[in-house]
């Protein structure tokens, strides 16, 4: 063991990230109960009008939904590094070879003061690292607006991040296939105005994966 890591499990002895007990020695992340129970997703979602489909190793729900929440709003940035290694195993078993760069979903500028961190940006540059990936930020979100979390009728939801997302630098992925990721995907309102900004940009094709699913996302948009 490193003797920085060590001394940070002494001062931070490591908790999992799913129950928040405290670890034993061999464990890393996630305490072996947790892991049993862990709400795994095996089937690959379906895309929307703008994306190909989405990878999701987990369903949002119990512990692992709670998980994401302190990630999310609880500043547990470190929680990264056990989505991304699920991130990354589902991505390669469903969508291995279909892409050329990896992106995320980002938050505005005034969410990632109040956070310090870009949740999305974090998860997809762990999961590329994994993956062996060039990870290049492609969008950049424009405009504050409400939290898709608190809007319940899909048509509201589509509404609220209607041209929100502006592309960034596109000649950097003109022609290419991209990866969106993000944390969760409810109904796939946010991804797909993301990904219809980035064919709109010049992307080839988007297809996206994220921690969790919430729901099936609808797959009727008109624009
Ligand atoms: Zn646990």
């Amino acid at each position: 063991m490193k003797p920085v890591k060590w001394l940070l499990d002494l001062i931070y002895p490591p908790k999992c990230v799913l129950c928040g007990r405290l670890l034993q020695k061999d464990e890393e992340h996630a305490c072996p109960r947790c892991l049993l129970e862990l709400p795994i997703l095996t089937v690959l979602l379906d895309g929307g009008d703008f994306y190909s489909a989405c990878a999701a190793p987990f369903r949002y729900e119990g512990k692992l939904r709670e998980s994401i929440l302190r990630y999310k709003f609880g500043g547990k940035r470190h929680y990264a590094q056990f989505y991304a290694e699920y991130l990354a195993a589902s991505i390669q078993a469903q969508l291995g070879g279909k892409f050329d760069l990896i992106t995320w979903v980002p938050i505005s500028r005034r969410r990632h003061r109040e956070r310090g961190y870009d949740q999305a940006r974090t998860l997809a540059e762990l999961t590329a690292k994994r993956l062996g990936c060039p990870c290049v930020q492609t969008l950049k979100k424009t405009k504050h607006n409400r939290r898709q979390s608190g809007i319940d009728s899909d048509e509201a939801r589509r509404a609220n991040v209607k041209g929100v997302y502006r592309a960034v630098k596109p000649e950097r992925f003109a022609g290419k296939r991209l990866l969106l990721i993000d944390d969760i995907i409810t109904t796939g309102s946010t991804i797909s105005e993301c990904a219809f900004t980035l064919r709109r940009a010049g992307a080839s094709g988007v297809a996206a994966a994220v921690t969790a699913a919430a729901r099936a996302p609808k797959t009727t948009v008109s624009r």
